[in-house]
């Protein structure tokens, strides 16, 4: 029973932990997945605006230089009246300034664009005598007093960001001072980020970037992304950003030592340039938080089906224990019900067969009183002929009424015996207490004689009716005196009192005698099958033990005492028994 009980549980346990995990497992991890997607995107771009603002920040450092210079006496006297002498020592000057910035170059230039003097005026790559009046910096500084501009050295190749100042005197423009930075500061700084860094110039090739491999490479010619600046120029002849697109338009996968890394795009225009910044944020917080959300899901989902599994079996273990208790509390009571029946027909036997002992011992007592009256019998029957013979009539007459009283004697005896031999009906009725002690008292009466005791009875005239049945009342009482008259054998006073009171519904009927009393120790067990004190053959012990079963079937009881409370004074039995009505 239990196992087909427990198929349909182990049934859905099975298909929850191979359909519903997976399931819940991938949609947990779906969702995480977006999420995080999302998360990631959003602090990339938060990122870059600040490392935006780290290269503006950078490259705007020393924009107060060019302008301080610009307002210089020396510049402004070298470029109004030039001399071999003041350009050396400007030379000096701007080569020591450039220095301590750790700038590219510092150099100043005239109204027509040629450099008078420069930082690396020393060096093979002087700037000095170099005309780069079509630089958009210098043009702007000479219309606008500033000019600013990322771009590729002509002369040294090197990338960097210009700033230029005007130089005014005596109200006329004379030139322009000109500052160049350099990005290794800033690469410097920007490498050890977890992003990949690049900013590309309006022709899509990478000019400064945390990664020196990728720079002076181009962007991807076709990418799958519109970006904030669209590169135009020509990037021909250079090699090409080893990007691979994939999936969504702004996932990039990297091919690194450890195999093909993905990366999340995100890109911002640089104001004031031409300029794009970019960058390539790992996936792998991404990634991770769908496995864990996935992991924790089934995990989850896997702790669910097992607790309503567990739940499913402590069920069916409940069903069972309940139908076992069940059925063993029907055997408790099979058992109880066959037990009682055996009891009950026991009680019926020894019912029987304590009649059938009283009986017997009194067979010989009735044996006893039959013989006398049958002798007497026989010598006035013998007489009777005798006088016959001498026409004696009124003494044979005589004699023959003697035989009759004494045959109505006998039949007293037997009438008595046959009534007690009787099994008992089983109803009760109303009963009387006084015809119920006469009756016993008439059985007994050749051992009250015999034994020589005096019988006081003490009860009302007019007759009490109690619940019971004749015969076992009576049988009661045969064992109560018989009792008394066995305790009392031997004892100089021999008094057997019987006494009956009545009220409240209720009879009280005593049966007390003068006998060796009961000892202290027998009181409590007196009412127990098979207890005596008497020699073997003379007591079986059950006649207290069924009289009080007798008077309990009637609704009332049977208590023991000694008279006045101690042995040796006799003893007393109490019947307390419900009255009734007389019959009608
Ligand atoms: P039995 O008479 O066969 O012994 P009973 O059940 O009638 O069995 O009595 C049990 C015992 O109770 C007796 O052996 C006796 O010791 C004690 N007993 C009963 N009636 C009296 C009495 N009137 N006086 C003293 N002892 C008594």
């Amino acid at each position: 029973m239990v196992a087909r009980a427990l198929e349909r549980p182990r049934r859905l346990l099975m298909a929850a932990l191979l359909l519903g995990v997976p399931m819940t497992a991938a949609v947990a991890a779906g969702w995480a997945s977006s999420q995080a997607q999302a998360d990631l995107r959003e602090s990339a771009q938060a990122q870059l605006t600040l490392y935006n603002a780290n290269l503006r920040a950078e490259l705007e450092r020393h924009a107060a230089v060019p302008l301080a210079l610009a307002q210089d006496a020396e510049v402004r006297a070298l470029l109004a009246y030039p001399s071999p002498a003041a350009m050396e020592r400007l030379n000096r000057k701007l080569e020591d300034i450039a220095r301590a910035l750790d700038a590219l170059a510092l150099y100043v230039m005239d109204a027509r664009g040629t450099t008078v003097a420069a930082s690396n005026w020393k060096d093979a790559s002087s700037f000095v005598g170099e005309n780069f009046s079509y630089r958009p910096y210098f043009r702007m500084a000479i219309d606008q007093g500033e000019g600013h501009h990322f771009a590729l050295g002509t002369t040294s190749l090197v990338p960097g960001y210009y700033t230029a100042n005007r130089v005014v005197a005596e109200n006329r423009t004379v030139g322009a001072v000109v500052l160049k930075l350099g990005f290794d500061r800033l690469e410097r700084a920007w490498a050890p980020g977890q992003e990949k860094l690049l900013v590309t110039d309006r022709d899509g090739v990478v000019f400064i970037t945390n990664m020196p491999s990728w720079r002076y490479h181009a962007l991807p010619r076709r990418l799958p992304i519109s970006l904030p600046i669209v590169p135009q120029g020509t990037s021909e002849g250079l090699d090409v950003l080893p990007w691979i697109f994939g999936g969504a338009s702004d996932r990039i996968a990297l091919e690194e030592k450890v195999g093909l890394r993905h990366y999340l795009l995100t890109s911002v225009a640089m104001p004031g340039g031409d300029w794009t910044l970019h960058s390539l944020t790992s996936r792998d917080p991404v990634n991770a938080r769908a496995w864990v959300a996935g992991l924790l899901a089934a995990a989850a989902a896997a702790l669910a089906a097992l607790t309503a599994y567990a739940v499913a079996l402590r069920r069916v273990a409940l069903v069972e224990r309940i139908a076992l208790q069940e059925e063993s509390r029907a055997e408790l009571e099979r058992r109880v019900a066959a037990a009682t029946a055996d009891l009950r027909a026991a009680e019926n036997e020894l019912t029987q067969a304590a009649k059938l002992a009283a009986l017997g011992q009194m067979s010989a007592g009735i044996a006893h009183e039959i013989n006398q009256p049958l002798a007497a019998m026989r010598s006035f029957a013998d007489n009777a002929v005798v006088l016959l013979d001498r026409g004696r009539m009124d003494a044979v007459r005589d004699n023959l009424a003697e035989i009759a009283a004494l045959t109505d004697r006998m039949a007293a005896i037997t009438r008595q015996l046959k009534g007690f031999a009787r099994r008992a009906s089983g109803t009760l009725g109303p009963v009387s207490v006084q015809a119920a002690v006469g009756q016993a008292l008439a059985l007994l009466e050749s051992k009250l004689r015999r034994d020589d005791i005096a019988v006081e009875v003490d009860m009302p005239d007019r007759p009490v009716w109690v619940v019971g049945e004749d015969v076992r009342l009576q049988q009661v009482l045969v064992n109560l005196i018989g009792n008394a008259v066995d305790a009392m054998r031997g004892c100089p006073v021999r008094r057997l009192r019987i006494g009956l009171m009545s009220a409240e519904g209720e009879a009280l009927l005593s049966v007390a005698d003068t006998g060796h009393g009961i000892a202290e120790a027998d009181l409590p067990r007196l009412f127990v099958p098979f207890f005596t004190t008497k020699e073997a053959g003379e007591g079986l012990g059950l006649g207290l033990s069924i009289s009080h079963g007798i008077v309990e079937d009637f609704g009332g009881s049977l208590t023991a005492a000694n008279r006045n409370g101690e042995p040796g004074q006799g003893a007393a039995f109490t019947l307390r028994l419900k009255t009734t009505e007389h019959p009608a």
